[in-house]
């Protein structure tokens, strides 16, 4: 393909279209078993079917995407399996939401219709995500799709509960569980966000019966008090002494109610004798059971006021609250309120306050699944990266609680639990059982409740590959070689990963765990559409190229670090798309006229065996920061290989051996080889644009492949590393630097062609200079190159040393050194000018004092430039009046 039919300009959106269809049809993200390559899986973190992309998920799976790119490049058979998540109550919320336009709700259809609704509308307009997975140019597997709903991960589902019941580790019981009125259901510790809020404590006075005074008890939550069965204090607590074991009388109520001593108390709280509400507090609940307790239960699961309430039932909590606050208040019950913060937790979907409920629910015991999920971790079969988060999983694993998978919603995977209606016998089973194998009644209530969503994702490496079968896939990819995804869910999805499937599927389900940090804006602020300064990916690849966002994300990506990511990186990142458009386009049009099939590498030119000697090294590098998931690096060594040494070195070089017919034909094929290199090095980070690029190149001159996106990954050949070629580079680029430097300095114009003196007193030095005085002269566009041995006299020049060498410029003809003296001289009198004005300012204490501190740092940052550019003035100036002698 000739040079002249390349578009001027990079076009990304027709590119990726055209090449993400052209893979897909190719087969080239699928995986294949029979390959004979060594195989390297992972999972995708399965987004909600509700979910649209946000920049977190741009963020995690550019970074996988990088790593299963690389890995194919590098032979490996890959699996990047893509799924989605049914995602229990975000879901049946969307549905019942719409429900609600029509004036309906989902109890109107009953369970079964509604169902279906959600299922109907799963296909309609869920998994919107997974197409925009596509926009970014994801290499997923999409003919092993998985939802967590799909027959056979729920038939996993069932084999999982119904064996960890059978083994004793799935048991139901009445527990005090985190409960949202709104959403009606429990939730786990992990879906509560607790914050603390300012709120009151309340002292309320519990008489004594037969008229004594009784105690004072403090309260955040009034309400509760009409389920309190006793009132307990500290056993050592001398104030109470004489009250254990006496009778109160509960205000409103009436009831009578102990006094119990129990060590729990916190002495030093409140009043130090606190209310037991066994019912609604978690606390309450473990000493009631100590103690033997009754329980009682005042509020219905909406948190409203039931008839144990007395006068207050009916009414919703907060509204009950202020009732019996007034009426405590009015019966001289209420000894004081004080301000006070209280740690209110919220549901994590829906902000509602949430309440302690006693609840009939379903758990997993956790501690024999936790201990071998600690022990892998700890012996190294898993290994975190960055290795900090290892510590955060064991905190968390060594406190964890039995886990409620039990919700009260009707989308999920319906607990495989039935009731006998004749004998109320209890049946778990994997198929729905005809009739109860104890009294043979046919009539069998299966259990609403349905399982918590992360029950379902929990088993996704293994139930993804056909588990509990023992398929082709799962003997071949479990366990997965990595898992990458955000720290924000380590406990809810990795660590149940690591106990379900060290539990059932016989191993861990992965060796490495990445973990990214989150996205922030440029300012290092937390991303929020209610702040408005989120970035919308699909937003991003419209006004930039997906290319341009996955190097921005890849560059941000230090490990341990949260990225800030604003315009200005995502403009310098697509200038870099275009720099290396434009300078493909150079090399393709150069290209045109005879190449050598083959050279001799020792024979090349020092720029072209240093170009392809860094080429070497930058393989290296890159391979050597993707396997220890250094994005930036792996960036950052790709971004200054192409833009610095080849575009702004290497290209600059090769146009004099471009223009001579001896030199060109082997030019040109090192030109094309180190393209094709950084074309293949860059694919996994920008595969379009590479792709792109990479099939309009000649296919003799680079590597062979159907798509640069199964070439291989280019691995360092030992026989290209020139140690001595990349050493003496090194002065030549210091030497074009300081002409360079020079010309910036005195406004030369870049066309002009100037003459340079270089002194050199070595004779090895000088040989090798003038060896290479042709390539100087294009890269400085000199006129003339001299190389001397002592500088000459008498001359008006410029002067830099250069390590061992000097520059010298004479200065006739170069600019008018009286006019540039007089232009500097100006410049040099605005500087003390505004240095007066600033220094009056920071020595006027009341400045300092009183002015916005960024404006005095300002200032005072101000006054270092100012100093530092009348420092290069007056060296400028000492240089020109030297000139002159
Ligand atoms: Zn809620
Ligand atoms: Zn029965």
């Amino acid at each position: 393909m000739s040079g002249q039919e390349i578009p001027k300009a990079y076009e990304p959106k027709d590119v990726e279209r055209r090449w993400y269809a052209f893979w897909e049809k190719s087969g080239f993200f699928k995986a294949d078993p029979r390959s004979g390559k060594p195989p390297f899986a992972m999972v995708i973190p399965p987004p909600n079917v509700t979910g649209s992309l946000h920049i977190g998920h741009a963020f995690t799976l550019t970074l996988q995407d990088v790593i299963v790119r690389w890995k194919r490049m590098s032979g490996f058979d890959t699996l990047w399996l893509p799924g989605l998540d049914h995602a229990g109550i975000a879901t049946q919320l969307v549905v019942e939401r719409k429900l609600a336009q029509g004036g309906k709700k989902k109890e109107d259809l009953g369970r079964e219709a509604f169902e279906r609704c959600v299922w109907a509308w799963k296909e309609e307009s869920g998994g919107k995500i997974l197409s925009q997975l596509r926009l970014m140019g994801y290499s997923l597997d999409w003919s092993r799709e998985r939802f967590t709903m799909d027959a056979t991960l729920s038939r996993a589902v069932r084999e999982v509960f119904v064996s960890l019941y059978e083994a004793g580790l799935v048991y139901r019981g009445d527990y005090i569980v985190n409960w949202c009125p709104r959403c009606v259901t429990a939730l786990s510790d992990l879906e509560v966000e607790t914050e603390p809020e300012p709120g009151s404590l309340w002292h309320i006075r519990y008489p004594e019966k037969g008229g004594g005074p009784g105690v004072v008890v403090a309260t955040t939550r009034p309400e509760t008090m009409l389920g309190d069965t006793a009132v307990a204090v500290h056993p050592e607590d001398e104030r109470f002494q004489a009250l254990i074991g006496r009778t109160l009388v509960l205000p409103i109520l009436g009831r009578e109610i102990p006094v119990v001593a129990d060590s729990f108390v916190d002495r030093e709280f409140g009043t130090g004798a606190v209310k037991i509400t066994p019912a609604h507090d978690p606390n309450d609940f473990a000493a009631a059971q100590r103690l033997g307790l009754p329980s009682i239960k005042i509020m219905d699961e909406r948190a409203v006021l039931n008839e144990n309430a007395g006068p207050y039932a009916g009414r919703d909590r907060f509204e009950a609250r202020k009732g019996i606050v007034a009426q405590l208040e009015q019966e001289g019950l209420l000894v004081k309120t004080e301000p006070h913060q209280v740690p209110l937790g919220r549901c994590q979907r829906c902000r509602t306050v949430v309440e302690p409920r006693l609840s009939r629910q379903w758990f997993v015991k956790i501690q024999p699944l936790a201990e071998p999920a600690i022990k892998a971790v700890e012996d190294g079969r898993i290994v975190f990266v960055p290795e900090s988060w290892s510590k955060t999983y064991f905190e968390w694993m060594r406190n964890i609680r039995d886990w409620v998978i039990s919700r009260q919603l009707w989308w999920g995977h319906r607990i495989p639990a039935w009731t006998c209606g004749s004998c109320a016998a209890l049946l778990v089973a994997r198929e729905a059982p005809a009739r109860c194998p104890k009294c043979g009644a046919g009539e069998l209530v299966q259990e609403e409740d349905v399982l918590d969503t992360w029950f379902s994702s929990g088993l996704f490496p293994f139930s993804t590959l056909g588990w509990p079968d023992q398929t082709e896939d799962l003997k071949r990819y479990y366990p997965n070689d990595t898992l990458m995804t955000g720290f924000d869910i380590i406990f809810f999805w990795v660590a149940r990963m690591i106990m379900l499937g060290m539990r059932f599927a016989g191993d861990v389900p992965f060796r490495t765990v990445f973990i990214n940090g989150l996205v922030r804006d440029e300012k290092g602020e937390k991303m929020s559409k209610t702040k408005g300064n989120d970035v919308d990916p699909l937003q991003v690849i419209e006004k930039h190229g997906t290319d341009a966002l996955r190097f921005t994300l890849t560059a941000l990506a230090a490990p341990g670090t949260d990225p800030s990511l604003g315009e200005a990186r995502l403009l310098g990142y697509k200038a870099f798309v275009n720099k290396l458009w434009n300078a493909s386009r150079f090399v393709m049009m150069n290209l045109e006229g005879p190449r050598a099939e083959s050279y001799d590498f020792k024979a090349l030119p020092l720029a072209s065996r240093w170009i392809l000697s860094r080429a070497q090294a930058v393989a290296g590098r890159a391979d050597q920061a993707l396997q220890e998931f250094r994005f930036d690096h792996a960036a950052h060594e790709l971004y200054h290989f192409v833009w610095d040494e080849l575009c702004d070195w290497y290209l600059e070089m090769a146009k004099p051996a471009l223009a001579d017919p001896e030199q060109a034909p082997a030019t040109r094929a090192v030109l094309l080889e180190v393209l094709d290199t950084a074309l293949r090095l860059l694919h996994p980070i920008m595969p379009f644009v590479t792709e792109e690029i990479w099939q309009r190149l000649p296919e003799a001159g680079r590597a062979a492949a159907p798509s640069i996106m199964v070439a291989p990954f280019p691995r360092p050949d030992p026989a290209k590393s020139d140690a001595v070629a990349e050493e003496q580079m090194q002065p030549l680029m210091r030497l074009v630097t300081g002409v360079r430097t020079i010309r910036a300095t005195y406004e030369v114009a870049p066309r002009k062609r100037i003459d340079v003196t270089v002194v050199a007193p070595s004779e090895k030095e000088r040989t090798f200079l003038r060896a290479h005085a042709a390539v100087i002269r294009s890269l400085a566009a000199l006129e003339t190159l001299e190389v001397v041995d002592q500088a000459p006299d008498g001359e008006r020049t410029i002067r830099q040393p250069i390590d061992s060498l000097e520059l010298r410029i004479p200065m006739a003809g170069l600019f008018d050194i009286a006019a540039e003296m007089t232009r500097l001289s100006k410049e040099r009198l605005k500087i003390e000018a505004e240095l007066d004005g600033l220094r009056r300012k920071l020595e006027n204490p009341q400045f300092v004092e009183r002015a916005n501190p960024e404006v005095v740092a300002q200032s005072r940052e101000r006054v270092l430039e100012l100093e530092a550019r009348r420092l290069k003035v007056d060296g400028t100036l000492d240089d020109l009046r030297g000139a002159g002698t």
